[in-house]
């Protein structure tokens, strides 16, 4: 990537986490790997953003000695996987600003695991997020009641009203999500709860039940089914 000269307008970046073993999905290599409707679970997603014209790269980053990660002409792949999600992105945000990426550019950071999201999808977002001053995430409103559980027992219903799933991709300014994700620490699962940590309110922009998260052993036979059906 060309280094980022000074008062050049904001590029956009997509960063891929793709550096965990996805110890839940009940599979032998880690699940970005599985084979989904004729490839790698990783592919799909990487042949989504492909699809996105306004991204400038597109960087995964996986755990280093991975051998499994597929090269391509349309990404670049980083070794800098950490011990968590948010400092495999915290690496990947430094390894971005090394290939030149600038302070105010935007990354759009998507999980691996969410193999079934569209270009539409990340279109809709980055319509709606470009001009806004924090930026923002896919994210759909809370269908089912929610249940606080202890010991296997429900033990309060919270409201679902004004709930939404955070989904990918998140969509902020390099510099400051470099910060916010420094000072939130290990333990934030996604990058938007980090900037909300520094008092700020990312966007909320609808996205679709479909962009779900490959997590659990039931989901690939799932996530394959909607890919078939979208090439019918
Ligand atoms: O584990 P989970 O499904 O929440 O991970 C979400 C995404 O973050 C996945 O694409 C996974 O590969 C990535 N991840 C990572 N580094 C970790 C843990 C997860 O890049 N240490």
């Amino acid at each position: 990537m060309a280094a980022h000269p000074p008062n050049a307008p904001a590029r956009l970046h997509a960063l891929i986490p793709a550096a965990g073993t996805g110890s839940r999905a009940g599979t032998a290599q880690p699940k970005q790997y599985e084979p989904l409707a004729g490839r790698a679970l990783v592919l799909h997603t990487l042949e989504a953003l492909g699809g996105v014209s306004r991204l400038a790269s597109i960087l995964v980053v996986v755990s280093s000695g991975d051998s499994l990660m597929p090269r391509g002409a349309g990404w670049q792949v980083a070794a800098c996987g950490g011990d968590t999600r948010a400092a495999s992105v915290g690496n990947g945000l430094a390894e971005l600003q090394a290939r030149g990426a600038g302070e105010d550019d935007w990354v759009l950071v998507h999980d691996a695991a969410r193999c079934l999201v569209t270009p539409a999808q990340v279109d809709r977002l980055i319509d709606e997020c470009l001009a806004d001053e924090v930026g923002g995430l896919l994210a759909v409103p809370l269908a089912d009641t929610l249940k606080a559980a202890q010991d296997g027992r429900a033990t309060q219903t919270l409201p679902r009203e004004g709930k939404w799933l955070a989904q990918t991709p998140q969509m902020f300014r390099l510099g400051v999500l470099r910060r916010a994700l420094a000072q939130a620490g290990a333990g934030v699962t996604d990058e938007a709860s980090a900037i909300e940590a520094l008092g700020l309110r990312p966007r909320l922009v609808a996205g679709s039940a479909q962009n779900f998260k490959v997590t659990w052993p039931e989901d690939f036979a799932l996530a394959q089914a909607v890919l078939e059906s979208r090439k019918r």
